[in-house]
């Protein structure tokens, strides 16, 4: 399958590759992974690719207890990173992306604009409490990761914006975070997957965060399941998970709603043990 005729630029500043996304049919290309199988779908045709891989946007660094991540830093990167105190969940979620060329070639910032159901790390940075950092000519504006996503596909990055950072506070003592998901066997890609966020005072949880990817039209913040494992205590956890997502009406793929929502009891479950498991470590 070949994709349509395109123009292409390679762009060497922010500077010249905002000027480009001037021009209304101009997309942003990072490591392809999503954007080109789209074009060759015609799902997507663009009539220019503005390729921002020149840009320096790669790399994670830290600074005052906020972890900055380049938009082009691809998992593989992510994934070897060392002695900065990358969350759990969000290594998970990186490992869990596809295959070997795929997490090469994929970028984080790619997978966040490109605003898909089911990518893995949008689940983490959302329990994370990740903030965006959206670039255009007219100047930057930050945005929640949990206010990002409006619809499949759809995210309220402008076609003349460039997602050029993500911050996420660093975890402290007492607290841990963890991804877990039950995937798809033939596209790797998560039915239902879940990163939790868990702060621990004195032993019990005092804050607690979901997000959830694969099973809804877009990765969300799962706020109906955080106020039920605040009280969950020494109780068990599955059945306090289910009885919070008993209304949970899952649309998206194929399967039944009931069997996602299954699922997606399962993901959140797991994620929280190992994320609440973390954090009684870190707290002692
Ligand atoms: C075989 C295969 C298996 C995969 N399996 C998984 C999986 O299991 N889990 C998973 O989560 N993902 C999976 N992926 C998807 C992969 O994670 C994404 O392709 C990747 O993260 C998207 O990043 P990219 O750099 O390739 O983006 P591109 O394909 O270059 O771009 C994607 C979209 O985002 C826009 N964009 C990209 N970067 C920016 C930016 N900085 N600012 C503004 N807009 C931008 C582009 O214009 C485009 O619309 C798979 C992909 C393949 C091909």
């Amino acid at each position: 399958v070949i994709p349509a005729r395109v123009d292409y630029l390679r762009p060497t500043s922010i500077g010249e590759a905002l000027e480009a996304l001037a021009d209304g049919d101009a997309k942003v290309l990072a490591g392809g992974h999503s954007l080109v199988p789209m074009m060759k779908l015609r799902l997507a045709r663009p009539m220019l690719l503005v390729d921002i891989g020149r840009l320096e946007l790669r790399g994670i660094s830290e600074s005052g207890g906020v972890l900055t991540i380049g938009a082009l830093t691809t998992y593989d990167q992510l994934l070897r990173t060392d002695g900065i105190g990358l969350p759990d969940a969000l290594r998970e979620s990186a490992a869990a992306v596809g295959d070997v060329q795929v997490r090469n070639m994929g970028t984080v910032g790619g997978s966040v604009a490109h605003g898909d159901p089911a990518s893995d790390v949008t689940a983490s940075l959302i329990a994370l409490g990740a903030s965006l950092r959206l670039r255009s000519a007219a100047g930057v504006r930050e945005c929640p990761a949990d206010e990002f996503f409006v619809g499949l596909f759809t995210t309220v990055l402008r076609q003349q914006e460039i997602l050029v950072e993500i911050d996420l506070p660093l975890l402290g003592p007492g607290e841990g975070s963890a991804y877990r998901s039950v995937d798809d066997a033939a596209s790797g890609y998560p039915l239902a997957g879940a990163a939790a966020r868990v702060r621990l005072d004195d032993g019990r949880v005092a804050e607690c965060a979901v997000g959830l990817t694969g099973a809804e039209a877009t990765p969300r913040r799962l706020r109906e399941v955080e106020q039920a494992l605040l009280e969950v205590g020494s109780g068990p956890v599955e059945p306090c998970v289910g009885a919070a997502l008993a209304k949970l009406e899952l649309t998206r793929g194929e399967g039944d709603s009931e069997y996602r929502r299954q699922l997606t009891v399962v993901a959140v479950t797991r994620a929280f043990q190992t994320a609440r498991a973390r954090a009684v470590e870190g707290e002692t």
